[in-house]
């Protein structure tokens, strides 16, 4: 769009510079604030590009601090929800891909909306922008970027892919690709695609049940149709091209996948392979009958004494509803 705009106007190149430094790197919080540009280029801008296509509604802080939920709405009226959760020296920023999700998983609030709307790559980006300006205005710096707000990454594929080409520009926000993780309930074609663009982000694959059983009750709109054995596959033909680490999370639902047996099954599912299970302490969701696993500790040390290395997440922004899983409007 910023490329489209110089050329309309016939500028030199050095003009696209002065955008991208002003918008993806120094954080200005209006084209106003673009003053290395002539009055007349911005006032130009502010008519034809705006500065946010999502418009900001509330903004509501946990308890302790640490955790920030923005809710925006888009063009069509939809809302949608990104949360920054500050730990340590981390600064994350969690981000939706969509308004409401279509995968439904049984246990999850987005999952209970349905789908809303897609956001295009602008949309993902403001999110990620409307935090860093924040934090700019404390000298602080976003330090990660999770895709773990509301909806489905991989069915949002190319909008989702095209904000992470403009977060890792170099010329753009030069952003560590490291430093971001896109998390799936695992569509295997699409998760093909997306692994085969070598984007260099870390995946998280929610598993949530060592068997297909469980999986397709807990998860029908992806399970049933992408069985865990293909999901593997899949996984494990990347793994070995590329060496890295797959997190697995998978997320503690009392009397329903958190048994001593739960536990064996998915340490044997995973044995000898490049993984880290990421555990997630169930955020209870009115309305929908799922309860907190009392066995987190004992689940950890089951996969543990098998050889799988295991974290548990730690959750934050419970009490404002911004944890994983709580986004739904
Ligand atoms: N759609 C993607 C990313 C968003 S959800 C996915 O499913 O992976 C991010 C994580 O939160 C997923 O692992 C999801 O299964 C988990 N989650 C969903 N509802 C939850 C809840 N109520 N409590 C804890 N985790 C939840
Ligand atoms: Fe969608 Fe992820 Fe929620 Fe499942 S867990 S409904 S895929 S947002």
């Amino acid at each position: 769009m910023f490329k489209q705009f110089v050329k309309k106007y016939n500028l030199p190149n050095y003009r696209i510079t002065q955008i991208y430094e002003g918008y993806y790197k120094n954080f200005i919080s209006s084209w106003d604030e673009l003053t290395t540009l002539p009055k007349d280029l911005r006032e130009k801008l502010k008519e034809e590009i705006p500065f946010s296509k999502l418009i900001f509604v509330s903004n509501n802080t946990s308890k302790d601090g640490n955790t920030n939920k923005v809710l925006f709405k888009t063009e069509k009226d939809n809302y949608i929800e990104s949360v920054l959760m500050k730990e340590k020296d981390r600064n994350t920023v969690c981000v939706s891909c969509m308004s409401g999700c279509p995968v439904g998983c049984i246990f999850c609030a987005t999952g209970q909306m349905g789908l809303n709307e897609l956001l295009d790559s602008q949309q993902i980006l403001d999110q990620i922008l409307y935090f860093c300006r924040e934090l700019s205005l404390k000298n602080e710096k976003v330090t990660n970027i999770v895709y773990m707000g509301m909806g489905e990454p991989l069915l949002n594929l190319e909008n989702v892919a095209r904000s992470i080409m403009i977060i890792a520009d170099k010329e753009k926000m030069a952003f560590s690709k490291r430093r971001v993780t896109v998390s799936t309930s695992g569509h295997v074609q699409n998760l093909r695609i997306f692994l085969g663009k070598n984007l260099g982000v870390k995946i998280a694959i929610s598993l949530h049940a060592a068997n297909q059983k469980l999986r397709e009750r807990l998860m029908p709109g992806v399970a049933s149709n992408n069985y865990l054995e293909n999901l593997l596959d899949t996984i494990d033909s990347y793994t070995q091209k590329s060496n890295k680490r797959i997190t697995y999370e998978y997320v503690l639902l009392r009397n329903v996948n958190d048994s001593v047996e739960d536990a064996k099954e998915l340490a044997n599912l995973l044995k000898g392979r490049l993984a880290l299970v990421n555990l997630i302490n169930y955020n209870e969701v009115d309305c929908l009958p799922f309860k907190k696993s009392k066995k987190t500790v004992l689940f950890k040390k089951i996969l543990e004494e098998r050889g799988i290395t295991c974290t548990i997440r730690k959750s934050l922004g419970e009490d404002i509803k911004g944890a994983c899983g709580q986004l739904g409007i």
